[in-house]
């Protein structure tokens, strides 16, 4: 692999600039090299934008819902016009709610912890562990685990029939928009059909979906959205959970604190609380402000320069990764769906007789070229499309693995706006 961007090779520029395209890192050999970004599935570069936005504001901040001075009115409009900004960004319907909050980790940790008592969750094991594993902790509730599907016409048929035997009660799918392993994009729409279908709600991890395609609630029909800030061009650790209020309202706040209470009051013993509904239920202490705006600054950013230029780019970007991989001896390509299905520009290999971490190494200490290697907090799945264990269809591998490779980790390499 060239060090250096091959000049030959540039179709369609950038769509948006990102921060750090001039940076240089050092090589094992001894020289330098221009540092290429290819692992955008776990943080992306910050766009130039949201930089220039926040640091035009951040001498001005100020505390937000806590003071009567002009900084902590000018910081508080900011933080309500940006859930206002996230809020169009993700089509909400009149009444839906926009919860800033640090993570999708720790949105669909909120959900989850706000779920009726004795939810029924449904969940494939494909995903995410921030998708996985939150549910385990609803109260009184139980996790129906899908097995890996292999098309998404069987993700919607596994979906339906174990919705269609379930008991009466309250109902959750979890689902996510594309995987950060395949970069697969998931039959979002299909599955929320199937839901409500069948009385259920679906909350979808955007996390991977939001940065790459336009995310829409109410196109989707979906009844929550959780993305984090820092896979969609925006650091300093916040994240959205948007969607329907009623489940959150009823819910005992997130945390309790400063912000959430509407009144506090000694009564004997005890202390008397009347809390809040609607979004400051759940935003108890003092906000995220700075991350709240960089999320609505990148949302603003991506509406404008529309999502047809990113993904045509993402496009020849993937096909010329896959021409590229196709020619390397021993490269298996990790598909859920087939070699056809359509993918966000996330893609994730192994190459037989070799081991993924050292490979992802050199390729950082060799060429500057960062990407990563392991199981991305998806064990399961991985796992599966390894081979390393049988799946619930009874295959032992993918359809096109290698025969006698059992690799341990693949490498992923992921790129967006900016690549
Ligand atoms: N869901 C998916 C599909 C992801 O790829 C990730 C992160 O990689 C998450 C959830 C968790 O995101 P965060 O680490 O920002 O909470």
């Amino acid at each position: 692999a060239p060090s250096e961007p091959d000049p030959s090779c540039a179709s369609a520029p950038a769509p948006l600039a990102v921060l750090g395209r001039d940076v240089r890192v050092p090589l094992a050999t001894g020289g330098e090299a221009g540092y290429v970004p290819l692992d955008y599935a776990a943080s992306a570069p910050a766009l130039q934008r949201v930089w220039d936005d926040v640091a035009a504001y951040a001498p001005y901040y100020g505390s937000v819902h806590r003071g009567a001075g002009y900084l902590s009115q000018l910081s508080t409009d900011l933080f309500e016009q940006s859930r206002e900004t996230v809020a169009r960004f993700l089509g909400c319907r009149p009444g839906d709610e926009v919860l800033f909050t640090r993570s999708t980790t720790d949105s669909l940790n909120l959900l989850a912890a706000a779920l009726p008592a004795g939810t029924r969750v449904f969940v494939f094991e494909t995903e995410h562990h921030a998708a996985l594993l939150p549910w385990e902790r609803a109260e009184d509730g139980e996790v129906v685990y899908l097995p890996a599907p292999h098309t998404p016409e069987q993700a919607v048929a596994l979906l339906d029939t174990a919705l269609h035997g379930a008991p009466k009660g309250p109902k959750l799918v979890c689902v996510t928009g594309a995987s950060n392993v395949t970069g697969e994009i998931w039959p979002v729409r299909q599955l929320a059909a199937a839901a409500h279908r069948h009385g259920a709600r679906i909350v979808l991890d955007a996390a991977q979906l939001a940065p790459h395609r336009p995310v829409d609630i109410t196109a989707l029909d979906v009844d929550w959205v959780a993305f984090s800030g820092h896979k969609l061009y925006a650091p300093f650790g916040a994240g959205v959970l948007a969607g329907r209020a009623d489940w959150l309202d009823e819910a005992r706040p997130y945390l309790a604190g400063g912000g959430a209470t509407r009144t506090v009051a000694r009564a004997g013993e005890q202390v008397e609380v009347e809390w809040h509904r609607g979004t400051a239920r759940h935003e108890a202490g003092s906000p995220n402000v700075v991350g709240a705006y960089a999320i609505a600054s990148a949302c603003k950013a991506l509406t404008e320069a529309g999502f047809a230029s990113l993904v045509t780019r993402e496009r020849e970007l993937l096909a010329r990764l896959r021409d590229g991989l196709a020619a390397i001896p021993g490269v298996r390509v990790l598909s859920l769906f087939g070699e056809a299905s359509e993918r966000v520009g996330v893609l994730s290999f192994v190459v037989a007789g070799h081991d993924s971490s050292q490979l992802a190494t050199d390729l950082s200490a060799l060429h500057g070229i960062g990407v990563r290697s392991g199981l991305f907090c998806a064990h399961p799945l991985v796992r599966t499309l390894l081979g390393s264990e049988p799946d619930a269809f009874g295959e032992c591998g993918a359809p096109d693995a290698v025969p006698g490779e059992r690799s341990l980790d693949a490498i992923r390499v992921s790129f967006g706006a900016g690549t």
